[in-house]
């Protein structure tokens, strides 16, 4: 993922996420505009690290899982059969009907590593940007704090404090510190 400049805001950006997407972890909350994920997509999102990244990023309302119309997952059809290839989930159909009907209201810009619907998606015109990049979930470690007493917990699965019962929350953690603003995204060999 390449720096966007800040001068081009007039454009507000809407990125889609496939479920590979939340691999990107801490990431994602960086990133320069909306992110939406489609409820049939968000529900292939299995792992516990996958599940811990989903539920903070909607908590924070950081994230917004969507349904696309019925008139978009129909466009998505379409465009899917003009295309051809192997078949595609209904996953898959909800991510393109997803990014055709949000690009009604902004620039859209779709993290998949899936090689059929990033098909679909350049004979729609739209953006989309792969995902895995080496190390990428490495910069990243995810931890769940107690907001009441502060205690931090390395189990992700927890859901509620052992020791005062107040409901944790997941954050990122920064394994390594640098973060400059400069566009270097951790570019180690
Ligand atoms: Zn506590």
């Amino acid at each position: 993922m390449k720096e966007s400049g800040r001068e081009q805001r007039q454009a507000y950006r809407i990125y889609i996420l496939d479920a590979g997407a939340v691999l990107l972890g801490a990431r994602l909350q960086a990133l320069d505009g909306a992110l939406y994920m489609p409820k049939l997509v968000a529900e292939e999102v299995r792992s516990p690290l996958g599940r811990t990244v989903l539920e903070a990023l909607i908590a924070s309302r950081r994230l917004t899982i969507f349904e696309p119309s019925p008139q978009f997952l129909e466009r998505a059809r379409q465009a899917y059969l003009e295309v051809g290839g192997r078949g595609i989930s209904d996953a898959d159909l909800q991510l393109i009907a997803t990014a055709i009907e949000l690009s009604t209201r902004g620039k859209v810009i779709v993290l998949t590593d899936d090689y059929a619907v990033q098909n679909i998606l350049g004979f729609l015109g739209i953006e989309h940007r792969p995902v895995s990049q080496r190390g990428i979930t490495r910069v990243f470690k995810w931890v769940k704090i107690c907001p009441a007493c502060g205690s931090r917990y390395d189990d992700l699965r927890l859901s509620r404090c052992p020791k005062c019962g107040t409901e944790l929350i997941a954050v990122p953690r920064r394994l390594r510190k640098r973060e400059d603003s400069k566009g270097s995204e951790t570019r180690r060999s």
